[in-house]
């Protein structure tokens, strides 16, 4: 008998009801850029005691733990992630809880376009920059998620999170090393939710404004094809998207991935597009920008259950 089906054996009869556990389960539907395997085995908790449960298991028998938020940052490979991909999808972790001292309680599951309209219609000012990413709470905290000069973190209060043996951990804004993109602390670990921090009150239609402000500039700069966001970080004081267009590579094509006409530092997906195909476009402009800039492109995307660096 297989690893995975003795692990299943042990866990299932320790789930509760609501808990999905499933083999082999396709990913590429649950990735904004359609692309990808499926997952060895796939589970949505319905609790955080079924969660546990999981985590120790595939502890206790040292196999691999994805966590999967909306998949808009992943580039998930065509032959799918030997693991345990853990997705908080289920009610329970979608929770949007304002209280009477100004916090907000998010959960993880969130998706952030709720978050955002949510706290619009409670006339909670504050996540309107982060109304068009298309993630949720878990994958924005640990990406430190950020745009229109607006970041994750600066709404973050406290952190609920779980360790990869189960423990619960809360940790204050403060503690946790967040940069550019990463916060070091949900490397290996995942986040729950967290006590989130509205910049102040204001009329609903006045939050509204704002938000249509954003989305007119995303409408206007981005492309409609599947993406996973801009596939590389910017360079230090420069931006990845102009290196890349003033190279002429708009438009560059390997198989159905191609560099987006509309804005160079996403890769879209025309149709067909494999794992692969990103893979190699990817290398290509990064071989490009080095030859010609002298610069080393890091992804931003992020390669599901793989390492970048064993392919570049
Ligand atoms: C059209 C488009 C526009 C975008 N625009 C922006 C933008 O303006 N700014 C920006 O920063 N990003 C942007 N992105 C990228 C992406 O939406 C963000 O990085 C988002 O925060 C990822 O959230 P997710 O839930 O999809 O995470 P996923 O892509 O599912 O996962 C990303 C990482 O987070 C981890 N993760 C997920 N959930 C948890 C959890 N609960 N605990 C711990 N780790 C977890 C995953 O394991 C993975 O390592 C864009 C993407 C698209 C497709």
């Amino acid at each position: 008998m297989s690893m995975w089906n003795k692990f299943i054996l042990a866990v299932r009869p320790r789930l509760g009801a609501g808990t999905r556990l499933l083999e082999r389960e396709a990913l590429a539907a649950k990735t904004t850029m359609r692309i990808g395997g499926p997952a060895r085995v796939y589970a949505e908790p319905a609790a955080t005691e079924d969660l546990r449960v999981l985590l120790l298991e595939a502890d206790r028998r040292a196999l691999p733990v994805f966590m999967l938020g909306r998949g808009s940052n992943l580039l998930v490979p065509d032959e799918g992630v030997d693991g345990l991909v853990v997705s908080l999808v289920h009610d329970h972790w979608q929770r949007f809880e304002p209280q009477p001292d100004g916090r907000i309680w998010a959960g993880a599951g969130l998706r952030l376009k709720n978050l955002c309209g949510r706290a619009t219609k409670t006339g909670l000012k504050g996540f309107e920059f982060l109304e068009g990413i298309p993630g949720t709470v878990g994958g924005a905290l640990r990406m430190n998620a950020g745009a229109m000069g607006g970041w994750m973190f600066d709404v973050v209060e406290e952190v609920h999170l779980m360790t990869m043996a189960g423990e619960m951990r809360v940790m204050s804004k403060t503690e946790m090393h967040v940069e550019y993109r990463i916060c070091a602390e949900l490397r290996d670990a995942i986040a729950l939710g967290a006590w989130l921090r509205p910049a102040a009150s204001a009329p609903a239609d006045d939050i509204r404004r704002q938000i249509d402000v954003y989305q007119k500039k995303r409408l206007e700069s981005q492309p409609r094809e599947p993406s996973a966001g801009c596939i590389f970080k910017n360079p230090p004081g420069d931006s990845a998207g102009r290196l890349i267009d003033e190279l002429g590579l708009k438009g560059e094509r390997v198989g159905d991935a191609e560099v987006s006409p509309v804005h160079a530092n996403f890769i879209v997906n025309r149709g067909h597009a494999t794992s692969a195909d990103v893979v190699a476009l990817v290398r290509k402009i990064r071989a490009r920008v080095k030859g010609e800039r002298g610069l080393d492109l890091e992804p931003e995307v992020l390669l599901f259950g793989r390492d970048w660096r064993d392919l570049l």
